[in-house]
């Protein structure tokens, strides 16, 4: 089979198996990657514990020096149904997130696109179901044409960036690229900078990690009493989907038509009250199982996240749930609890 014809095979399987894009790069068009993060590491060095070990992966011929090209497909989720109570609280693309849960379609489907490559006898890494993180899915999508990167630092198709990028690396020079149909962003447009509740988009294209809402509720944010940007996390409990919620290219309706395996299970259990009054095996079946970016041993950081949002528009009604946060058996919790109930004037 030519290389062509391969390449079209693949590009033909992932369609067929409900990606809504697949190109194929020579691994060569990484390489500039690796300077990309660098430059980024270079203005934000807060970034150092996460980017240093995507800069490692990225030294992706030297962990596989058999690769030759890169196979990186798009997958759209807003055909999934939003429950209207997680709406603002769990960014759409962690609630959707099919990595491990093999309920899903996506998480078959991709299973399926894998069997097809060992079918074809094409040796590959990656995929989004194992331990290995392939970095740089971005840079690889828009050097394959399937689109652009935004001011806002995402991935846009012409259909949006409601998006899952998945990338496979594998032992074929091979290459198949588009060209994108994504128009730019509007002349004027910063709605993603100025909707920003971090100030994460200080300048159009320019992402500090560290102060994204999505990092400081999963990855960081330990101690919000001490941080300044607690308040403008507002209801988020895990991760953030304003500066892609605001933008107008991606204001087609939702489609939202199929229910994600766990999606309305989540809803039942996951108000902020629930989360605070849940115990730590609860968080972790609940919770951990589905988000995985809170670790184990820090589980105590979604009740941190919940008496925030809780903080962040008080009532009464929480009140008991806060209470009964101060007898929790993580001291970072009743710390937070203690600073909620003083802050708002409100400790017996
Ligand atoms: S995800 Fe939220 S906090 Fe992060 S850059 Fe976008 S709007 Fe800002
Ligand atoms: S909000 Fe405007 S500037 Fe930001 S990504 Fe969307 S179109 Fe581009």
């Amino acid at each position: 089979m030519t290389s062509v014809n391969l390449a079209e095979r693949i590009k033909a399987a992932a369609l067929r198996l409900n990606y809504e894009k697949c190109g194929l790069i020579r691994l060569s068009e990484m390489d500039e990657y690796a300077d990309k993060v660098r430059q980024r590491l270079d203005r934000f060095s807060d970034g150092r514990p996460v980017l240093e070990p995507v800069l490692e992966a990225a030294g992706i011929r030297e962990r596989f020096p058999w690769a030759k090209s890169v196979i990186i497909c798009t997958r759209r989720y807003d055909n999934y149904k939003m429950p209207p109570t997680l709406n603002g609280r769990f960014s759409k693309y962690y609630l959707f997130d099919a990595r491990r849960n093999q309920r899903a379609r996506d998480y078959q489907d991709g299973l399926a696109f894998e069997q097809f490559l060992r079918d074809s006898s094409l040796r590959f890494a990656g995929g989004e179901r194992g331990d290995l993180v392939m970095p740089g899915n971005r840079w690889a999508a828009m050097k394959a044409g399937l689109g652009v990167l935004r001011r806002n630092n995402f991935f846009y198709t012409e259909n949006g960036s409601w998006l899952f990028l998945e990338s496979w690396l594998i032992d074929r020079e091979l290459e198949l690229k588009e060209e994108s149909k994504a128009k730019p962003c509007p002349k004027n447009c910063v709605k993603c900078l100025t909707a920003c509740p971090t100030n994460a988009l200080p300048e159009s294209y320019v992402f500090d990690l560290t102060s994204c809402v999505s990092y400081l509720t999963r990855r960081g944010g330990w101690d919000l009493t001490a941080d300044s940007r607690a308040s403008s996390i507002g209801q988020w409990l895990y991760g953030c989907d304003v500066c892609q919620d605001v933008c107008p290219l991606n204001q087609r309706p939702w489609v939202g038509k199929d229910d994600f395996p766990g999606a309305a299970e989540l809803a039942v259990i996951a108000a902020p009250e629930d989360i605070v009054r849940m115990g730590y095996e609860d968080l972790k079946l609940e919770l951990f199982k589905r988000f995985w970016s809170i670790p184990e041993d820090k589980l105590w950081k979604w009740k941190i996240n919940a008496l925030n949002a809780m903080k962040n528009d008080f009532d009464d009604q929480y009140r008991p749930a806060v209470e009964a946060a101060l007898n929790d058996e993580a001291e970072p919790v009743r710390h937070m609890a203690r600073w909620v109930l003083r802050s708002e004037g409100r400790q017996r």
